[in-house]
């Protein structure tokens, strides 16, 4: 391929500095949150990326970000405003995908970061979408149904210049869920004059959902973990799983973890943390969570202090709630063999060292939770053609696509000598990248 030459006549003198890929400039150097462990990882990976690390500043800076204000009416009459986000990190393989969370610190930072896991993480199943992830800085938990829908439809029509079924779809994340994304759609689909369902996926059944969505990340969680396990010759069926996080993730992972024998030992949500080492009855909680929001006051299991939640014996950890949760201060004291990270960016790269020199196998979030985009594909794929799958059609094809990536990946993982974190980056940076070069650049 011929690239312009390096310098033309006429060209005026420049200072370099001006011309490297700066940290953007709406981001404070010595408080990059997520998006400076985002970073981190990306540096790591560039070594192995070849001729196509000439193109690797495109990963260091979104390709968009738009920051929206979300007025509504509360229900007492008066006004309340929150900062709500779309970034779309990249493009190059297709549409921009991923979900739209709502909690209170959400931040630019991490919904760009999240955006960019995203490209990776599509990149990684190779399923043909860039990488784009939203937010509203809301605490759900505070506001009526009528309040959440109104929080909901502003920020939609107000992400309506980015998001489409063609350029950018959103999905349910921490905090949303389907009856969310039928919001999303008929907002949408009222300001296009025409109902959309493809704009975004996870939607409930009667509108254009998919057959096994809503379990599709736990099962990934659970598909993946066993392929793993098996690998370290680790048996599942008498394993101790501890889990971070019980809602559509968490929840699920344990039930198939305990379908299949393991015993979930430990257990931490917002609301607190419990522990039975005869293992917890994994349905009982599940109904107990669904009754009060929280495992806290789970009558058979003894209550465990938070930051305790990080010496339980177990042989699977799986952090399946937020950004930042194993950390430098904590990886020193996790017994588990093998983390399953359900949660997107659960771990910061000081501790993967850590945890990679005591040899704990880490099943990266890129790869890992990839379980409900890929069922978000399908879906999307359903919504275009309106034909729809039977559940074990979804599951069987799901199991695929996880299977064959991560067979690439732990192949890659071995020939580099390299964490599967890395190795996930490698085969998926290649990829946007190769994409990035073929397109060249406009104009
Ligand atoms: N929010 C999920 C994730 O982080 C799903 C995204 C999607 O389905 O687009 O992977």
């Amino acid at each position: 391929m011929s690239h312009p030459p390096d310098s033309q006549p006429g060209t005026p003198a420049r200072n370099p500095a001006l011309f490297s890929s700066a940290l953007p400039s709406y981001l404070k150097p010595d408080d990059l949150g997520p998006w400076g462990i985002y970073l981190q990882q990306v540096d790591r990976v560039t070594p192995y990326l070849g001729r196509l690390s000439r193109w690797v500043d495109t990963l260091k800076r979104p390709k968009r970000s738009l920051i929206v204000d979300v007025p509504i009416h509360l229900d007492d009459g008066s006004v309340a405003h929150f900062e709500g986000y779309r970034v779309q990190h990249n493009t190059s393989r297709g549409p921009g995908k991923g979900g739209v969370r709502f909690h209170q610190n959400v931040t630019l930072s991490e919904v760009m970061a999240l955006a960019a896991w995203m490209s990776i993480k599509n990149a990684a199943v190779n399923v043909p979408y860039g990488g784009a992830k939203g937010g509203v800085r809301v605490d759900p938990r505070q506001l009526s149904l009528g309040e959440l829908e109104r929080v909901t439809r502003r920020y939609t029509s107000e992400i309506g210049i980015l998001i489409g079924p063609n350029k950018d779809i959103p999905a349910p994340d921490v905090n949303t869920n389907e009856q969310v994304m039928a919001w999303m759609m008929d907002t949408y689909s009222m300001n296009e004059g025409t109902t959309t369902t493809g704009v975004v996926t996870g939607k409930p059944l009667d509108l254009g959902g998919s057959l096994g969505r809503r379990e599709a990340t736990g099962r990934g969680v659970f598909t993946l973990g066993l392929e793993a396990a098996r690998l370290i010759g680790l048996d599942v069926a008498s394993a101790r799983v501890a889990l971070q996080g019980f809602g559509n993730v968490g929840g699920v992972a344990a039930q198939l973890f305990a379908h299949a024998g393991a015993q979930v030992v430990a257990v931490q949500d917002h609301g607190g943390c419990i522990y039975r080492a005869g293992g917890l009855d994994v349905p009982a909680l599940l109904a107990h969570v669904a009754h009060c929001g929280s495992v806290a006051d789970f009558a058979a299991a003894e209550p465990l202090a938070n930051d305790a939640f990080w010496d339980v014996p177990c042989d699977i950890l799986i952090p399946a709630a937020l950004e930042q949760q194993i950390t430098a201060a904590n990886a020193g004291r996790i017994q588990a063999r093998l983390i399953i990270e359900g949660a997107n960016g659960p771990t910061t790269p000081q501790a993967d060292d850590i945890l990679h020199e005591r040899g704990v196998l880490v099943l990266p979030d890129v790869i890992a939770n990839a379980g409900g985009v890929t069922v978000s594909y399908f879906e999307w794929v359903q919504d275009f053609s309106s034909f729809f799958w039977s559940e074990d059609e979804v599951n069987e094809r799901l199991m695929k696509v996880m299977k064959g990536a991560f067979a690439t990946i732990w192949q890659v993982a071995q020939q580099h000598r390299v964490s599967l974190r890395t190795a996930t980056f490698i085969v998926a940076c290649s990829r946007i990248l190769h994409a990035r070069d073929l397109r060249g650049l406009y104009p």
